[in-house]
């Protein structure tokens, strides 16, 4: 089993509100082996919400203090993005 981006089986829990699906993204969900999740909401973002990028580096910078995540309104979600990687 795994876990797949819920936007990529037709959910729409992207910042815009709207998703992103794909093929392979269905095709795992219909066949059982996927479960799919949106780390954003569980973190407690909202949607639609601001979009957000990792600023300063890549994810792995990000999980290592190196790098933060920031929305288009200057916000730092770094610590949203955190609560939502503990809570899986
Ligand atoms: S966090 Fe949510 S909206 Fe973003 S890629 Fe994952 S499932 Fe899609």
């Amino acid at each position: 089993m795994k876990l797949i981006s819920a936007c990529l089986i037709g959910c729409e829990c992207r910042y815009d509100q709207k998703s992103c699906r794909t093929h392979l993204g269905e095709q795992l969900l219909s066949q059982g082996k996927a479960i799919p999740v949106c780390p954003e909401q569980l973190g407690g973002l909202p949607t639609p919400r601001p979009p957000a990028e990792i600023v300063g580096g890549d994810g792995f910078d990000v999980l290592d203090g190196r790098a933060k995540i920031v929305d288009n309104q200057g916000n730092d979600v770094t610590d949203i993005f955190w609560l939502a990687l503990i809570k899986h």
